[in-house]
């Protein structure tokens, strides 16, 4: 089965962890790299295209600038990030110079996917590069970012950039074989699951997700972004990027590591883009009407379901959308800001030119613009 569905792979994200890339003293491991390198080669030779999302900026940054333990504050890390990323690249460029292949870097930030025009930018650029026959090396641009509007982890990004590259595989490179049905740090019984079909809550607590308070050395972060990646009809591949040989095992479908498969055929890019890359900045709540005509009928949101607006919002922005239980079921973009769909609560659409005094259209989400969850 797996070699079937990587028959279709033309295009990959390979997610390389800080973890693989440095050494037990947290120096870039260039024997890793050189490898790494070696094994995309190959894949190119194969005609396949390559986008690597790489950590290690700040891992890297840390030794060139001396210090001795992990930076905490945020300036220190974003300044080992800064020093840290020209190493990386550096890494990198020589590591595939001999294979007559080029890097680019591309640093991207929440802010820049959240925004559909700077999206399809990104995205016509790394298309522009692939065809170039360049490889696409994409971190997060630490040095600009805060906590509040991190991607939060190159797990997130690599889902994410699944999306903005049209790719069709997520090839995640970590520290350990796969994902286990326990942490086999403390549960040496612990056996390695070649496939998971659909990533279930058992699934999520096992990876140390909601309901666990075990984390199984960063399996959270993973399978949160495998599920990402699933929505948009992309598979996942979790494998140790520790091992020789394993990218090309990994694209050739041996059975290595873990394979998550996609959680349906994928929703439609711009849908996934709302549900996945877009913070959600308020909430709306509607009746019970209104939520079966969301989930059943495929209809758009009407003044008339409102029964209540949370949070502050301008038009155009991503909202949730709960039911009376409180339970988020959909996400959209709003015609309306948070004020003016206030004072459109529970109105006929026909009212609402006289209540506002104009008028954007019938609707407060049009289900062009709705994801079902
Ligand atoms: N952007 C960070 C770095 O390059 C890594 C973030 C992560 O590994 O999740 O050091």
């Amino acid at each position: 089965m797996r070699k079937e569905l990587l028959k279709a792979v033309k295009r990959v994200v390979i997610k390389i962890g800080s973890r693989v890339l440095t050494d037990a003293d947290g120096t870039l491991d260039m024997t890793v790299i050189g490898r790494i390198c070696e094994e995309i080669a190959f894949l190119r030779q194969q005609g396949l295209e390559v986008i690597v999302v790489s950590s290690g900026a700040i891992a890297a940054g840390r030794s060139e600038l001396g210090l001795m333990e992990k930076p905490r504050t945020i300036p220190h890390k974003q300044a080992a990030a800064a020093v840290g990323q020209t190493r990386l690249m550096l890494a990198y460029e020589r590591s595939l110079a001999p294979n007559n292949l080029k890097v680019a870097q591309v640093l991207l930030t929440s802010e820049d996917l959240g925004s559909r025009q700077r999206f399809l930018n990104a995205r016509a650029t790394l298309d522009a590069l692939l065809g170039f026959g360049i490889i696409p090396i994409i971190n997060e641009n630490d040095t600009v970012v805060v906590d509040e509007i991190k991607f939060g982890d190159n797990d997130n990004l690599s889902a994410l950039v699944t999306n903005v590259a049209e790719a069709h595989l997520l090839l995640i490179l970590t520290d350990i074989e796969g994902f286990y049905s326990a942490d086999p740090h403390t549960h040496p019984e612990a056996t390695l699951i070649p496939l998971i079909k659909g990533i279930t809550r058992d699934v999520e607590r096992a990876a140390g997700g909601s309901g666990s308070t075990v984390g199984t050395g960063g399996m959270a972060t993973k399978v949160a972004a495998a599920k990402k990646a699933g929505k948009n009809g992309v598979a996942t591949i979790m494998v140790s990027g520790k091992r020789s040989g394993i990218i090309a095992a990994a694209l050739q479908g041996e059975d290595v590591g873990t394979l998550f498969l996609p959680s349906d055929t994928g929703m439609n890019r711009r849908k996934h883009w709302i549900a996945y890359t877009l913070r959600p900045s308020g909430r709306i709540f509607v009746d019970e009407g209104a939520r079966s005509a969301l989930l059943k009928k495929g209809k758009s949101l009407l003044p008339s379901g409102v029964v209540r607006v949370e949070g502050r919002f301008e038009r155009g922005a991503c909202v949730r959308l709960c039911g009376l239980d409180d339970v988020e079921f959909a996400r959209g973009l709003s015609d309306y800001s948070s004020s003016e769909s206030a004072l459109l609560v529970g109105c006929k659409s026909a009212e609402i030119e006289r209540i506002l005094g104009y008028h954007y259209g019938d609707v407060i989400i049009h289900r062009d613009n709705l994801v079902l969850l």
